[in-house]
């Protein structure tokens, strides 16, 4: 950090945003966040003000910055409602802590917080899967499993929105993964907001899409969040970690490369997004949801976690 003063004041900086070539200190940084924030709400049109949105709260630093800045935001929206919904995936020493944190910080900013079990909804956790040892990683199954969590968590609180905490960082890995899977309609059909025209699943936004993960995290640190900082015994997600490699070294030597990226994706969707068409729904035989195949994703995971 270069021995500098802030772009915007006289203070002290504490942070070069490279890309755009300014310096902030620790009051304007914070600003710069929460102004990047609201845009992105804004230009996608992500709130309506009567929205009963599920916010994702993981207890990580990334859900409880996006729950900090939406109680901040809802602040001006009185017929609006928040609440935080955590998902326990049954992962012995990293969950309980995570939980703990997210508890704690809802009580403080006063929003409601509901947790749902994997044991409870699946019957199984994702440590006894990890122990299974089948073809697939641990996260694979997880993701699948933490999806369908927070749709149900969402529907019995009866939200109208759910809100999860994808960073910048996150959302342009995704795009290279999607690649590399050789899955490039997913990124049209991804975004920073998923609207199912069928209305079969609740609107997904992504207010934090537009913020990168180090921002993020000294967001959370001169807010003086509590948040969980060890990382999950079993996330060794191979490509994906290369691909955060490669776009972190990519950024250090292109300073703004992810937005560019990014940016891409936007253009593929606002392009082709139109022309492709919805596959049709059907409810899933096993447990009603709706889904594309005879019996949904997780329904098909749980089949192999128990034969
Ligand atoms: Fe689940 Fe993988 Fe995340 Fe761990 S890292 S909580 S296994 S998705
Ligand atoms: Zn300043
Ligand atoms: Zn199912």
């Amino acid at each position: 950090m270069p021995d500098s003063v802030c772009s915007y004041c006289d203070s002290r900086a504490v942070f070069v945003r490279e890309h755009e070539g300014v310096s902030f200190c620790s009051s304007c940084f914070r600003t710069a966040v929460e102004n990047r924030f609201r845009r992105t709400v804004i230009t996608h049109h992500m709130l309506d003000y009567n929205d009963h949105v599920a916010v994702a709260v993981s207890g990580g630093k990334d859900s409880l910055t996006l729950l900090h800045l939406l109680v901040r935001l809802e602040g001006r929206f009185p017929r609006s409602r928040l609440t935080a919904v955590s998902v326990d995936e049954g992962i012995d020493g990293y969950r309980d802590e995570a939980l703990e944190l997210a508890r704690t910080a809802c009580g403080k900013l006063g929003v409601e917080h509901v947790v749902v079990s994997y044991r409870e909804l699946f019957g199984t956790t994702t440590d006894e899967i990890a122990s299974l040892k089948l073809g697939q990683t641990p996260c694979s199954y997880c993701g699948v499993f933490r999806r369908k969590a927070i749709n149900k968590a969402a529907a019995r609180i009866g939200a109208t929105k759910i809100a999860t905490a994808h960073n910048l960082d996150d959302e342009v890995q995704t795009v290279l993964l999607n690649m590399l899977h050789g899955d490039p309609l997913r990124i049209v059909r991804s975004g920073p907001v998923l609207k199912d025209p069928r209305r079969r699943f609740l609107p997904r936004i992504k207010p934090l899409c537009e913020v990168p993960e180090k921002e993020i995290v000294l967001y959370a640190y001169l807010s003086g969040l509590q948040f969980q900082s060890i990382a999950c015994p079993h996330g060794h997600e191979a490509l994906r970690n290369d691909i955060r490699s490669f776009l972190n070294q990519m950024e250090v030597r292109h300073p703004g490369i992810k937005f560019t990226l990014l940016r891409s994706a936007d253009r593929l969707r606002t392009q082709m997004g139109a022309d492709l068409p919805f596959s049709e729904l059907r409810e899933c035989l096993k447990c009603g949801d709706p889904t594309t195949r005879e019996f949904c994703e997780a329904c098909t995971m749980l089949e192999a976690v128990a034969s």
